[in-house]
């Protein structure tokens, strides 16, 4: 097959490779594997200087302001001249230049404190601050890109609520239609209001997000529908600029480890997929550890990878990860009746789509898998809270598994670590409920 230009899509299963043209609307190779979007130049380490730049001062130019797309040669499968301001108004989807823009690392005592670990160590990077409230803008700002590259009149999405928050705010900007498959009555309200306020299709699926998800993607296929879930590879190209907003940050001086609460592992993947393309071309000289923080209640990569199901760890292995290994742990989920079940319910998920990308991931960085409690999860968002931040309680997975990785003696006491909080609280009644049980560790009940 030839393909022009410079971006194209390949198969990350390096013994198959099939090779697509990158308007393609492909979210699987033929085969049924994942998708990478490829890039044949080496950006210029010189971009370093370009990027910081960019920014607020730049009147008038979203895509400068945009925490996404100042990073636009980096992810430039439009092929467009990103100095051309009006090819990237033809091209660029953006909310006004607001999706990452309010995004950086912080240090917060209140949370190294509980974590204990010294406040200079720890970072942690609010992702809630995003137009819709969470980490979602950063891929569907490059998700809706393709779409309209490819002229879709369509967006469809399964979610556990902020992908169809996302989705909708984009849709609905961009004047087009956003289906949402969600598993009825197992999204908070707050985000479920979301995508009803901007205008999305809601459609109830009897059944958990995976069932979601199978639906969508069906609906999608046989309605011309365009599928934003993180399984499109181009949702992934938008979030590798969450790390790369937190190694700016850092002035690009790699921390020890970046931490993600673990779900349908997008996250993971695209900060997998950033890390290897930075080491690639030479613009960081070491690379972070990944830590990804499962719940309890749905921690299928948890014990895959850490070998509690039949004592095999799963991993990567060169592209020959053990698959049939995967599908004996859904087959034995499947007869026991095991459904995933966590009140963080952005990482309610048993069967993560991008597990592979995820295995990938872990391999290039050397990097591990645990899992929490909802108490420890609910904790872990509280203190974020004490500190003047906003967050789920998701997101309160990446704070307590800092801390248990800590006392587990894996993160060093003089690790720099990166968290990355998701999400904003959009469950409101966590926190009340949180904080009127005096027993909680940071509960501040309402005087009577
Ligand atoms: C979607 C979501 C997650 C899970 O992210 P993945 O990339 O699917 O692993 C975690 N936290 C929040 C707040 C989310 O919205
Ligand atoms: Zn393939």
């Amino acid at each position: 097959m030839t393909l022009h230009g410079d971006a194209y899509l390949k198969c990350i299963d390096p013994k198959c490779g099939l090779e697509y043209p990158i308007k393609s609307t492909n979210v699987q190779c033929e085969k049924g594997h994942l998708l990478d979007v490829k890039y044949k130049n080496k950006p210029s380490e010189k971009l370093k200087d370009v990027f910081a730049h960019r920014g607020i001062m730049d009147e008038g130019i979203i895509f400068n302001e945009s925490g996404v797309w100042r990073f636009r040669e980096l992810l430039n499968f439009c092929e467009i001249d990103t100095e051309n301001i009006d090819e990237c108004s033809n091209f660029l989807v953006s909310l006004d230049g607001a999706e990452g823009r309010q995004s950086k690392p912080y240090h917060m005592t209140r949370a190294s404190a509980f974590i204990g670990t010294s406040s200079d160590n720890l970072w942690l990077q609010p992702e809630g601050y995003n137009p819709s409230g969470s980490f979602k803008d950063n891929g569907m700002a490059s998700a809706v890109t393709h779409a309209k590259m490819i002229g879709a009149k369509k967006i469809v999405c399964a979610s556990t609520g902020n992908t169809s928050a996302s989705a909708g705010m984009f849709a609905a900007n961009e004047g087009i239609q956003c289906d949402v498959y969600i598993p009825a009555g197992q999204i908070a309200p707050g985000k479920l209001s979301q995508a009803y306020q901007f205008g999305a299709q809601i459609v109830e699926v009897n059944g958990n997000f995976d069932d979601a998800l199978k639906q969508s993607l069906d609906d999608a296929k046989n309605h011309d529908g365009y599928t934003v879930n993180s399984l499109n590879p181009f949702r992934i190209e938008g979030q590798k600029t969450i790390p790369y907003r937190a190694l700016e940050y850092l002035k690009w001086a790699s921390p020890d480890w970046i931490v993600y609460p673990g779900g349908a592992l997008g996250n993971t993947s695209s900060c997998g997929k950033a890390l290897m393309e930075l080491y690639e071309w030479g613009w960081i000289s070491k690379v972070p550890r990944i830590a990804v923080i499962n719940s309890e209640g749905a921690s299928t990569l948890s014990d895959l990878y850490n070998g509690k199901f039949q004592g095999e760890e799963l991993r990567w292995n060169k592209g020959k990860p053990n698959t049939e290994l995967i599908a004996e742990y859904y087959a034995y989920l499947d007869k026991e009746g095991i459904r995933p079940k966590t009140k963080a319910t952005a990482i309610q998920i048993g069967r993560p789509v991008n597990i592979l990308k995820g295995l990938r991931a872990l391999d290039f960085t050397d990097g591990v898998v645990t899992s929490v409690s909802d108490a420890e999860m609910l904790d872990g968002m509280s203190v974020v809270g004490l500190n003047g931040f906003d967050c789920e309680m998701a997101s309160g997975a990446s704070v307590v598994g800092i801390k248990k990785l800590l006392e587990d003696e894996i993160i060093k006491k003089d690790d720099v670590v990166v968290g990355i909080l998701t999400g904003r609280q959009k469950d409101a009644m966590l926190p009340v409920d949180y904080h009127n049980n005096p027993e909680n560790k940071f509960a501040i009940p309402p005087k009577i």
